[in-house]
């Protein structure tokens, strides 16, 4: 499994469910994600970082790589039987650090998750700790009620997807402000319009 070194602060954070959110499976030639792709490339990746939270397993998620253009995230948050190997990932990065005496380095593609929500918060306290947080922010993206916890986080913006089920669009509706965006493009067009509604892209 490929890793990805944190190193510095980033600039913005992006954190993005993959099924119907950043993958539109109705969009055989992933004409939208190709054009996130491109913009992330020229505009974001530089110093900002990319997070997938997917409730796939590891195989899931390979065999998804292996068919959409997916673009390369930082960090990939992972749900469900994903937990001890976390952990011991987590605990074994951490005396890496310690041992090379690069305590500003962290360099995971796992993150502790029980949940989306608790995932993306350990992930963010992670890098408060040992890089700061990012200037620009942090965006959750998602469709669908396992997507809440992620809008739940404090301080993130949201974009929900013009796909999205009931259950996050109740949700949204009820929490609307100024932070969510719903979208009125499917998918990662959806994503694209909030970069752009937030002013970020
Ligand atoms: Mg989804």
């Amino acid at each position: 499994m490929a890793t990805q070194a944190i190193t510095r602060r980033p600039r913005f954070i992006l954190v993005s469910d993959l099924d119907w959110t950043m993958v539109d499976h109705n969009d055989l030639e992933h004409k939208q994600l190709k054009a996130f792709n491109s913009l992330w490339s020229s505009h974001f990746a530089k110093d900002s970082l990319l997070v997938f939270s997917t409730g796939r397993s590891h195989s899931l998620f390979i065999e998804l790589r292996d068919h959409v253009p997916l673009g390369e995230p930082d960090v990939l948050g992972w749900n469900r039987q994903q937990i001890l190997q976390s952990v011991s990932e987590h605990h074994g990065l951490k005396l890496q650090a310690e041992s090379e005496q690069r305590p500003h380095k962290i360099s995971y593609h796992v993150s502790l998750t029980a949940s989306k929500g608790k995932g993306l918060e350990f992930l963010l306290e992670e890098i408060e700790e040992l890089v700061g947080l990012p200037p620009d922010g942090v965006m959750v993206c998602g469709d669908s009620g396992n997507d809440i916890e992620l809008f739940a986080v404090p301080d993130a913006r949201g974009c929900m997807v013009a796909n999205a089920h009931p259950e996050l669009k109740q949700w949204c509706d009820a929490h609307a402000s100024s932070n969510l965006f719903q979208a009125s493009e499917r998918c990662a067009g959806g994503i694209i319009q909030a970069l752009q509604h937030f002013k970020l892209a």
